[in-house]
């Protein structure tokens, strides 16, 4: 872990039994330039801020001066799919609990396909909408695994997730996602990474340039780059959202820990290059 990190939390036995909605701080310093195609700010480039992880995932960071317009909305497409298609139950369910905190219910809920039951969409009330989701859990990322172009991933399982946010009037889970473009989902994940790796570890954190070829649709084997933990990293469930990085066979790797108080296993996702050393 960077010195520059904070000490992660100590779990008291309340945040055990309450899994936490919060995200860990990370640096965030103006970057100055496009963090997909390295342009610098000028006449006729205008750099906004980069969320490190969307809003509506519960992602308070940004990153100023961090992404021009092109880049912004190239990589934005497949971020928005992955949000409204696999993200759908638990954003809501975060943004039901954001809502309830100013007393107001959430004005409109997604449609889901309930657990066991048809498999048709129906619309729950809030207080019957499913608490537990599934999110997709895939092998190893290739370039860790020692396949070179990874198109599609070595598996496709789903992890049982769930956001203890109060009681509820009946057990419902909603049904695992299809995953009907796994190349989209694996993208969204890749980007949040490389947006966190850039916060914490800044612009020469290694050579980026396969992720960034990746990441402005010059290369499709997303799944060469992003993966699901081996099973002995470490869980930090005490967060919402976590990522740490290391070092391996010569790769920058993060272990993006999406959902960790859910219960959701870890991806690992190769950054680039290590140029430490
Ligand atoms: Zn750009």
């Amino acid at each position: 872990m960077p010195a520059c990190a904070p000490a992660p939390a100590r779990v008291t036995r309340d945040a055990r039994e309450r899994p936490s909605t919060q995200m860990r701080r990370a640096r965030q310093a103006p970057l100055g330039r496009c963090m997909y195609c390295l342009a610098t700010g000028g006449p006729g480039i205008v750099l906004t801020e980069e969320h490190l992880v969307p809003r509506a995932l519960g992602g308070r960071l940004t990153l100023r001066d961090a992404v021009c317009e092109p880049c912004r909305r190239l990589t934005g497409r497949r971020e928005q799919l992955t949000l409204d298609r696999e993200f759908a139950v638990p954003r809501t369910l975060l943004a039901m609990k954001r809502r309830r905190a100013r007393a107001k219910g959430p004005s409109r809920l997604p449609p889901v396909v309930i657990e066991g039951g048809d498999t048709s969409p129906v619309t729950l009330a809030a207080d019957a909408f499913p608490r537990t989701f599934a999110l997709p859990v895939f092998g190893r990322a290739g370039l860790l695994a020692g396949v070179d172009r990874a198109a599609m991933p070595a598996r496709i399982d789903f992890a049982a997730c769930t956001l203890d946010l109060g009681t509820i009037a009946r057990r419902t889970a909603a049904a695992a996602p299809a995953l009907p473009d796994p190349v989209a989902y694996a993208y969204a994940i890749a980007k949040w990474a490389y947006a966190l790796a850039v916060a914490e570890r800044g612009p020469r954190c290694g050579d980026t340039r396969a992720l960034r070829d990746l990441m402005l649709g010059h290369r499709e084997d997303v799944f060469a780059f992003v993966g699901t933990a081996p099973q002995h990293a470490p869980a930090a469930r005490q967060w919402l959202h976590d990522v740490a990085f290391h070092e391996q066979d010569g790769w920058l790797v993060a272990t993006l820990a999406l959902f960790a108080s859910a219960g959701m296993a870890p991806y690992e996702i190769v950054i680039g290059r290590s140029t430490a050393g």
